[in-house]
């Protein structure tokens, strides 16, 4: 089945007691037995839904993966790949992902004893370099947020490979209708559903797709002991989003190409950060594992002070200052202050981060008003 059919179609079979078309939300928490331990599969919503199941097939099948799990968030969902390992053990992390995964590791795993190094990922040498004994999980983002570099998943995957460890690909920026990490080695995929497959700003939620039965069983065990699940509404919500994924998508990677040439052509813009540009260092590794480029973008302005920044954020009208991304709506938002103000200021400024640095989720508006919204912020 192409990824359009699967999108609307996998995972989801009309409800046998009724034929709703629709999975229903079951919302409850427990579920009547017919003697002790005799059920229909489902004995308590912490362990398991069957509206959170249909959503897991969704995700499983969308990734190409055997198995997909939902987590009540992202960071939720990340901290369970962190809890396959054990003290002693090294993670080996890009050095500009997103805020909320470097301080998981930074401030909460690491006083557990396991062990963090941040390294530019984008340089596969630096990877292979980084690798020891101790090395159990390699952790990438891909594009990255806010910069949008890009790392060659396969090759990372090679050299995760040869040193028996995991890989575990953040896949939010991409989505899984432009990058399927699986399909290149990579060992597990991770979501914020909060972001393009929710795709309406209207839940938060985290997901992981992979294929081995063994981390299947590891990981469903740590879904239902540590209990970080989501809700059956909120299930219905994603699955509901996913149904659009495509065509949301198609319209993000539009408007992006063409916001990114806008900005790229503005006379007081430095710099745009997109990876769909050929003069980008990470362009050639983009083409061969993204369909598109997507619609996440970062830009410079020349007059490099916060307060151009702050002009510029504070004065679009239809683009909304907020964090958060992949929703239909389109959104601005300050890293240095926002998102990422979780990291210390000199190691941000270090991985090239700077106070001015603006970052854009393009939406699905029309784009000739988002163009205006930013001309007239950006000013002449
Ligand atoms: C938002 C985000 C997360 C965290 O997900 P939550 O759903 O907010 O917990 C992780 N990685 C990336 C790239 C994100 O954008």
């Amino acid at each position: 089945m192409k990824l359009n059919t699967k999108i609307i179609h996998a995972g989801v079979e009309p409800d046998p007691s009724t034929g709703a078309i629709m999975t229903p939300i079951f919302q409850t928490s427990t579920f009547v037995q017919s003697g002790p331990n005799q059920h229909q599969g489902y004995d308590y919503s912490r362990a398991g839904n069957p509206t959170r199941t249909a959503l897991e097939k969704s995700l499983a099948a969308l990734e190409n993966a055997q198995h997909g799990l939902a987590f009540s968030s992202g960071v939720a969902a990340t901290e369970s790949v962190i809890k396959l390992l054990r003290p002693g053990d090294e993670v080996i992390a890009a050095n500009d992902m997103y805020g909320g995964t470097y301080r998981l590791f930074s401030k909460i795993w690491e006083d557990f004893g396991i062990k963090f190094i941040y390294i530019d990922t984008t340089q596969t040498e630096q990877v292979a370099r980084a690798v020891t004994s101790n090395t159990k999980l390699i952790w990438i983002e891909t594009p990255t947020n806010p910069l949008m570099n890009i790392t060659d998943i396969a090759a990372v995957a090679a050299i995760a490979k040869k040193a028996g460890a995991l890989l575990c690909v953040d896949n939010t920026f991409a989505s899984p209708y432009l990058q399927n990490p699986i399909d290149m080695g990579a060992d597990i995929v991770m979501h914020s559903a909060t972001k393009y497959l929710g795709g309406h700003s209207d839940v938060v939620m985290g997901t992981l797709m992979f294929n081995s039965d063994a981390l299947r069983e590891r990981l469903f065990f740590i879904q239902k002991s540590s209990g970080a699940v989501p809700g059956p509404m909120d299930c219905f919500l994603v699955l509901r989003g996913i149904k659009t994924l495509h065509v949301r998508l198609q319209r993000h990677c539009e408007n992006g190409r063409k916001i990114a040439g806008f900005l790229a052509r503005h006379e007081k813009v430095k710099k745009v950060y997109w990876c769909g540009f050929e003069d980008q260092p990470g362009y050639a590794v983009a083409k061969k594992q993204m369909r598109d480029f997507g619609g996440m973008m970062s830009f410079e302005l020349k007059d490099d002070s916060m307060e151009a920044a702050t002009k510029v954020l504070t004065s679009t009208k239809v683009f909304a200052l907020a964090e958060s991304l992949g929703g239909v709506e389109s959104l601005i938002n300050h890293p240095a202050t926002m998102t990422h103000a979780s990291i210390p200021r000199e190691e941000r400024i270090r991985n090239g981060l700077s106070d001015s640095l603006i970052r854009l989720s393009v939406g699905i508006e029309d784009v000739d008003d988002l163009i205006e919204d930013l001309r007239q912020a950006i000013g002449s």
